[in-house]
């Protein structure tokens, strides 16, 4: 039986992954997409910095449009978590999802980053109910002269308490308990800023009502904010390349060139895992410029019309040949 190698893997199924779905799909290639069900868009309440929807759009409502929409064309996207990935000698990429491989010429990173989130209760109903945030530059706008407190590590906690002060005039930075080594430059900033600094470990977030009301302090002291900004940072979802020796920045981001290429022949990325503003909107033009360079890699390879209409799922007919067994493919 000849090999059957896709022409591109999708790995993620985020605002990125989707998006190169609905063009690959009209690019009519054969592809497929793996995602395991973790997007950070799923977390956002409702998105009204998204441009198209002026009433704003809850970021599952907006997955499940784009799902809808790459399907229309014939994408499959499957729930799987892409395991391990390789690159033979021959440049094809062979992933594993469970029991299955999957084998293609190209592979499309859009795995995203996972937030560090606060140790504190009731923080993922909190992110759902829109109480605890993680990004000024999204939802910035809806705390206009509220009450503020963000938490956060020297630096970074103070930049986006910074970022914020456009918005209120009332803004507390935390720390959770470790020093926030701010430099004496940065506590003059914060100060010129009117910004309060308060180096007490949180102890919890308490929820009132609909707004985050208070944040107990291990002192016994509470304090009331309207919005808490978590500003701890997150980790690039880009292990899956590590042991292909793929060029990562020093947050562990990959780097790519104009084309979203990255340093390993074939292998594109897009999205939060790249290295750049991380906004779904950004995700998505990444993802564009991506499965359009994907396509004209790809113009050597027998064209969409001349395959199979039946090879985009995980069926044994779908694996690498070398890889086929009698496990793989079941499902
Ligand atoms: C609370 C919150 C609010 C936000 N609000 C806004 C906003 O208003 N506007 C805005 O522009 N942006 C907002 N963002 C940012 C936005 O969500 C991200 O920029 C966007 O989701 C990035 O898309 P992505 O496709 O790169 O990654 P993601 O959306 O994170 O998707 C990555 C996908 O890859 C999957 N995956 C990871 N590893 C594997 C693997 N090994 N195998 C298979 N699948 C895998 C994950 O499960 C996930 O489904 C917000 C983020 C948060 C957390």
């Amino acid at each position: 039986m000849p090999e059957n190698v896709l022409d591109c893997l999708v790995i993620g199924g985020g605002p990125a992954g989707l998006t190169a779905a609905i063009y690959l799909a009209r690019f009519r290639r054969r592809f497929q997409v793996v995602d395991a069900g973790a997007s950070r868009a799923a977390l956002i309440p409702t998105s009204h910095n998204h441009a198209g929807f002026p009433e704003g759009i809850h970021g599952k409502a907006l997955l499940s449009r784009m799902t809808e929409q790459a399907r229309k064309y014939g994408a499959h996207i499957v729930h799987g978590r892409v395991t391990d990935l390789e690159r033979r000698a021959d440049g094809v990429f062979v992933a594993r999802v469970g029991p299955d491989r999957i084998a293609a010429h190209t592979v499309l990173l859009a795995t995203g980053v996972v937030d560090r989130e606060p140790d504190l209760p009731d923080v993922p109903d909190a992110i759902q109910r829109g109480l605890v945030r993680h990004c000024g530059i999204c939802d910035g706008y809806e705390v206009l002269g509220k009450r503020v407190a963000v938490i956060g590590h020297g630096s970074s906690g103070l930049h986006e308490a910074l970022f914020l002060r456009t918005y209120t005039a009332d803004i507390t930075l935390l720390s959770l308990g470790c020093p926030l080594t701010l430099s004496r430059d940065e506590r003059r900033a914060a100060a010129e800023a009117g910004i309060a600094v308060v180096e007490e470990a949180v102890e919890r977030v308490v929820v009132e009502g609909d707004q985050v009301r208070a944040l107990a302090m291990r002192d016994g002291e509470c304090r009331s904010f309207d919005a808490l900004y978590s500003a701890l940072g997150s980790d690039a979802r880009s292990m899956l390349v590590h042991d292909l020796g793929t060029r990562l920045d020093d947050k562990g981001c990959v780097v790519t060139d104009e084309h979203q290429r990255s340093s390993t022949e074939g292998l594109f990325a897009a999205g939060d895992v790249v290295r750049s503003l991380d906004q779904i909107s950004v995700a998505m033009g990444q993802a564009a410029i991506a499965a359009t360079a994907i396509h004209n890699l790809l113009r050597g390879v027998p064209s969409p019309k001349e395959a199979p209409d039946d090879t985009l799922s995980f069926s044994p007919q779908n694996l690498c040949s070398c890889c086929s067994s009698p496990e793989a493919g079941r499902r």
